[in-house]
């Protein structure tokens, strides 16, 4: 409710001051407004607030108008005037408005068009004909209806066309808050103004003698309404409008007809066409620029977006990658590496060590009886035994020992720089760290013993031949009655105490 008292408040206001405008600065000695920017400020309102808020702001241009215009008609025409600029805004607004699902705005370029074929060319044009129509009713001039209906037509026009994008983008901004320009901008800004200013005698004011007057025309200020659409923005291009259109009165108020005028009537249409054209190019070209920078925006969002969505699907088939080459490598019950990564390193491993010249050997070894652990006590804690006996193991072993599962209860360790004789100690250490090592499961502990092979690389076997020669040697130990090591040498089997 407060927002509407607001709202009509400022309509009122604003109404009554630009109507005032309209009556006593624009009136030309035929008593017509070149611009009659009033209904501009209904317009704006009715674009930007709610319909149910339509009939007060509209009752509250009614009372303005007839207290701006006290005196200079019968109250009744006073009253028929603001019922035309009423019909024609709320026609206007009306149409603008229908079937549009965003808020108004001049910021894109099918708002732009429908403001002006509804507004200008359309609502004004009708207004135009009833407001002839009451001019002529009362007594101006019979034969004069259609030169006043056309000075009604580009006067309601003209000021719908220049205040309408002003009102509505400064009431955005109020929303927002104004764009802060840096100082440069501003230093253009006052360029582009001043050039204005100084170029606004060339375009409306004649020179010479009134036989030989000669004028340029107002077309020298385009460049300057496309200075504007180009570098500022819609708010900046009405601005400059508006200021164009303040000069291009000044002079007719004053009584200097540009462009040779032959007749005050003539110079006012000149004008009003000239602005016409001038704000339908510039406002015109600023929007669509606006909207080409937005669509822009929009776009250049969307790769952004693309962008991090897919670097971020990049991310997670990279981890997925991962810890699928993990899950490859690695046994799935003790986490240790499994036979096919033992593959593929082991062979890398004697390559390198082919090329240094160092030793390597493998141990084979195989847990004793352990049919028996799963028959007893059941295979979970066949499991419990597999899994626990690995950092024991591992403890034992050196950082560059590639230790894997080679199958159901064998394990099979390389290990690199390692000669026969180191690796049958590392064996020992293995076996007895088993040997001490109890399982606890449920309420049972388990012991279990391993018997361990051991054999040396030579430099022209491959890596099947030194497995098969610790597979061998391993053999010996089950035969030798378990829980015991044998080395494998060229040609004979001994004891660990032996090597
Ligand atoms: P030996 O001393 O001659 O090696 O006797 P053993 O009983 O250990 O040998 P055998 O090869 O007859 O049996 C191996 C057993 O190991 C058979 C199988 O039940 C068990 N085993 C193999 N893989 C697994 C496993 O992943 N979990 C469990 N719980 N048991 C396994
Ligand atoms: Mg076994
Ligand atoms: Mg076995």
């Amino acid at each position: 409710m407060n927002h509407l008292i607001a709202r009509m408040a400022f309509v009122g206001i604003a109404y009554y001051l630009m109507a005032l405008f309209g009556i006593r600065f624009t009136v030309t000695d035929i008593g017509i407004s070149v611009v009659w920017p009033a209904n501009a400020v209904l317009l704006a309102a009715f674009l930007v607030f709610p319909l149910r808020q339509w009939p007060w702001l509209a009752l509250m241009t009614m009372a303005a108008e007839l207290l701006a215009s006290r005196g200079l008609f019968p109250v009744t025409a006073s009253i028929a005037f603001s019922l035309i600029n009423i019909f024609e805004v709320s026609l206007a607004a009306w149409l603008i408005r229908r079937g549009m699902t965003v808020q108004f705005d001049f910021d894109r370029i099918v708002s732009a068009t429908r403001f002006l074929v509804f507004g200008p060319l359309l609502a004004s044009c009708l207004a135009g004909l009833l407001g002839a129509g009451v001019y002529t009713w009362l007594g101006q001039d019979g034969s004069n209806y259609w030169p006043l209906w056309r000075l009604w037509w580009f006067g309601d026009a003209l000021g719908l066309l220049l205040m309408t994008p002003l009102l509505v983008a400064l009431w955005r901004f109020m929303g927002r808050g104004l764009p802060a320009f840096a100082p440069r901008r501003l230093l253009e800004l006052t360029a582009l103004w001043g050039a204005l200013i100084l170029a606004a005698p060339l375009a409306f004011e004649p020179w010479g003698n009134a036989v030989q007057a000669f004028s340029l025309t107002p077309i020298v200020l385009l460049p300057l309404g496309v200075w504007a659409a180009i570098r500022f923005g819609v708010l900046v291009t009405v601005a400059t409008l508006v200021l164009t259109a303040g000069l291009a009165i000044s002079y007719l108020v004053n009584d200097v007809y540009p462009l040779g005028s032959s007749s005050p009537q003539h110079a006012v249409w000149l004008i009003q066409e000239f602005l016409a054209i001038l704000a339908v190019v510039s406002i015109g070209l600023s929007v669509l620029l606006a909207e080409i920078r937005q669509q822009n925006l929009a776009l250049e969002q969307r790769i952004v977006e693309r962008t991090s969505s897919l670097a971020q699907a990049n991310a997670e088939l990279n981890a997925a990658n991962e810890r699928l080459q993990t899950l490859v490598s690695t046994d799935f019950l003790t986490g240790i590496a499994n036979r096919r990564s033992f593959d593929e390193n082991g062979a890398r491993i004697l390559q390198q060590m082919k090329r240094d010249a160092a030793p390597v050997s493998a141990i084979m070894f195989d847990l004793d009886h352990f049919k028996k652990v799963n028959d007893v006590l059941g295979h979970d804690a066949g499991d419990l035994v597999l899994r626990d006996i690995i950092a024991p193991v591992t403890a034992v072993l050196r950082p560059l020992d590639l230790f894997c599962r080679y199958g159901g209860e064998e394990f099979l360790v390389l290990l690199p720089g390692a000669d026969l004789q180191e690796a049958a100690a590392i064996a020992e250490r293995i076996r007895q760290t088993i040997e001490d090592l109890e399982v606890q499961y449920r309420h049972q502990r388990i012991r279990v013993t391993v018997s361990l092979g051991v054999a040396q690389w030579d430099a022209a076997q491959y890596l099947d031949e030194l497995i098969h020669a610790a597979d061998k040697a391993l053999y010996e130990a089950k035969h030798s009655g378990r829980n015991c090591v044998r080395v494998s040498g060229p040609g004979d089997m001994r004891s660990a105490a032996q090597a």
